[in-house]
């Protein structure tokens, strides 16, 4: 039974081998996207971009349902815009389609007035810093993670993002500063220290655009106060647009879109909303956190 017994597992092993091949096989296949020369980064002098959305259609895959259907907006260049809606109402699919990870059905995205079909994808990419709801903290030092961003970075620069994302203070407890190992080796970051750290590092790039997803997790006060600040900071240069899911975040920005079920409802200040939309009003008294008033 035995050498029978060897055999049959080198079948199963062969089949799930070859399955994976034809995986790799697949993605090796897939047209490279160019990459981004370092010279395209921008040095000095960014200007913030301006972004605007008409009519887009979008769905993920022709046997799956629209996820947008007709979204219209416009961002002025500097200042935040938040995004708010119930989960699934396609906030998050906005920044993807923004940077370009897929292409809308109809319809146009513009930046500065520009289709971004007609922009060079790297050209596109160095003027946006992505901040992922999720966004990742390697192992590694808080250096290294920082420097993720832009290798080229000097201390100059690094010293700069740490005070914008009020991470300064928290570098100067630490016993190694800023080769303190961090991740899931080291030190332990919180939550609101992790977002804070993934913003360090896109503002790094210098972005024109920063698209920043809110992580939902609760914040303790400093960390939400320390977010808030960093936020408001960063828009005074660079437009900000925000997946919220923070009062304290919402009312700040300049303008909110209310966003459902794949069509934006609604577009106000804060206390314009909470009169004018009913569904803002009872996201604003139960689903966003930190809710107080
Ligand atoms: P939100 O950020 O507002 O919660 P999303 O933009 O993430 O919403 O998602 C909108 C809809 O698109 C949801 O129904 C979601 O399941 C679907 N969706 C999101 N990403 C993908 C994907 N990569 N492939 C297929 N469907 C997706
Ligand atoms: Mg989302």
């Amino acid at each position: 039974m035995s050498p029978i017994q060897q055999v049959v597992g080198a079948i199963t092993q062969y089949q799930t081998g070859s399955a994976a091949l034809a995986r790799i096989q697949e993605a090796l296949l897939l047209p490279a996207e160019p990459a981004a020369p370092p010279a395209a980064l921008p040095s000095a002098g960014v200007e913030p971009a301006a972004v605007a959305f008409e009519e887009v259609r979008f769905r993920y895959a022709d046997d799956l349902p629209y996820v947008h259907h007709g979204v219209t907006f416009a961002v002025p260049a500097r200042g935040m815009t938040a995004f708010v809606g119930p989960s699934g109402a396609g906030k998050t699919t906005v920044f993807s389609l923004i940077e370009r990870f897929y292409e809308p059905d109809s319809g146009t995205i513009t930046l500065d007035g520009r289709d971004l079909a007609d922009w060079d994808l790297p050209r596109l990419r160095a003027a946006i810093g992505y901040v992922e709801q999720d966004a990742p903290v390697l192992s590694g030092s808080l250096r290294e993670n920082l420097l993720l961003g832009n290798p080229e970075a000097d201390d100059d620069a690094l010293a700069r993002v740490l005070k914008t994302t009020r991470l300064d203070d928290l570098v100067a407890r630490l016993p190694d500063g800023l080769d303190t190992l961090v991740g899931h080796r080291g030190t332990k970051l919180s939550g609101g220290e992790r977002q804070r750290v993934a913003i360090a590092r896109a503002l790094l790039r210098r972005p024109r655009l920063l698209l920043l997803d809110e992580a939902t997790s609760q914040l303790d006060a400093v960390n939400e106060a320390a977010l808030r600040d960093t936020v408001a900071d960063v828009a005074r240069t660079t437009t900000v647009l925000v997946v919220a899911h923070r009062l304290s975040t919402v009312t700040m920005a300049d303008r909110i879109v209310v966003m459902d079920a794949g069509r934006v409802r609604a577009v106000g200040s804060h206390r314009e909303l909470v009169t004018a939309d009913p569904l803002y009003a009872e996201l604003a008294a139960t689903q966003f956190l930190g809710a107080d008033d």
